[in-house]
């Protein structure tokens, strides 16, 4: 076996989505953007529309498309980036919801697709998309007497329960929104944890249905087991890998591994994470190259022929902190190359 073999369990995603479903009395969506957070949106999806969901939402019409020929018809597919100038028969032939996020996104949906449905996306402070509040009122008429189906905002803050940003934007969104006849969404994972006062209509989780901070009793999704191609004695002295940045300071093993950057291993975790042999961590020895790592072995009796990088001992959140960043970036890094096996029951 050449490559790494990325294990994904769809089980573990539908039990997660099932356990932030039952923190709230409201709906819950899920975000299955950016190919279903790295783990492929098809599968993801179709375990999710089994275990109840009903809406979905992905970041642009292309990735809408390809969700409307995974689940088919019969469900609600919300695309973030709203009604681009390019995105008018994408969102006609895959029936996909844009969130618009501005006037001119409006009148063009009024233009083109006048009859289909649409949601609006407002700014309540995060300042990235959605319309600010006078944009909102200037077009509020407008947008509530067409097809409007849904009024959603996003959180800045949202993974830091005590921040006072999350209060300012619940107000906001509040101020805005108070009064209108359709449902309403602020939460994300972050959102969906810190109350009900969040919680709306419904909530629309992203990581947390993946296994990822800021939800702490997610289970883990992902495991990465990366085959060993060789192993090789090294003398006190003797360097490892690009760069010759890690030296050995006794005579050790270093074993070389089927993955690298190329594959999501990102360099910064170059002489800093460990992988698992088993439960016996083994750190990263030198650089992460393209396709290969280097890994100090020596204090194991036997190396056996793969070590793990993601499992029980070390979820998305461990490693990322080797590479000083974050879950997310982790998933959707996941390397093409590396062999998925999907455990657990789509329909
Ligand atoms: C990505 C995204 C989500 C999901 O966020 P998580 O933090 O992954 O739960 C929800 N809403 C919007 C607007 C997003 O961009």
């Amino acid at each position: 076996m050449g490559t790494g073999t990325l294990h994904i369990d769809l089980d573990a995603i539908a039990a997660n989505w099932a356990a932030l479903d039952a923190k709230t009395s409201v709906e819950t969506a899920a975000v299955v953007k950016a190919d279903g957070y790295g783990l492929g949106v098809s599968q993801v999806s179709r375990r999710l529309a089994r275990a109840g969901v009903r809406r979905f939402f992905v970041a642009t019409v292309e990735e809408g498309v390809v969700l409307r020929a995974a689940l088919g018809d019969g469900f609600e597919i919300n695309i973030f980036s709203g009604h681009m100038d390019s995105d008018t028969p994408f969102l006609r032939e895959g029936k996909l919801v844009p969130m618009l996020n501005s006037p001119e996104q409006l009148a063009r949906q009024l233009d083109r697709l006048p009859d289909a449905p649409y949601g609006i996306q407002l700014d309540s402070g995060m300042n990235r998309l959605g319309m600010e509040a006078a944009e909102w009122s200037a077009t509020r008429d407008q947008a509530e007497a067409g097809a409007l189906t849904l009024i959603m905002s996003h959180l800045a803050c949202a993974d830091e329960p005590d921040h006072p940003q999350n209060a300012a934007q619940l107000a906001a969104f509040r101020a805005m929104t108070d009064g209108v006849s359709v449902p309403r969404s602020l939460a994300a994972t972050g959102g969906t944890l810190l109350g009900p006062d969040y919680h709306f209509d419904f909530c629309r989780p992203g990581v947390g249905l993946y296994g990822g901070f800021p939800f702490e009793d997610a289970q883990p999704v992902a495991r990465l087991s990366l085959p060993v191609i060789q192993t090789r004695p090294v003398e006190a002295g003797e360097s490892v890998g690009y760069s010759a940045t890690w030296v050995a300071e006794k005579p050790s093993k270093i074993a070389t591994l089927s993955a690298g950057y190329a594959d999501g291993l990102i360099r910064k975790m170059s002489d800093r994470a460990p992988l698992y042999a088993g439960d016996i961590p083994c750190k990263l020895a030198g650089r992460v190259s393209m396709d290969l790592v280097t890994v100090d072995v020596t204090h194991l009796d036997e190396v056996p022929d793969h070590l793990d990088i993601l499992c029980a001992h070390q979820t998305v959140d461990q490693l990322a902190e080797h590479a000083e960043t974050i879950g997310y970036e982790i998933l959707t890094s996941l390397g093409r190359r590396y062999r998925r096996k999907y455990s657990g029951e789509v329909w």
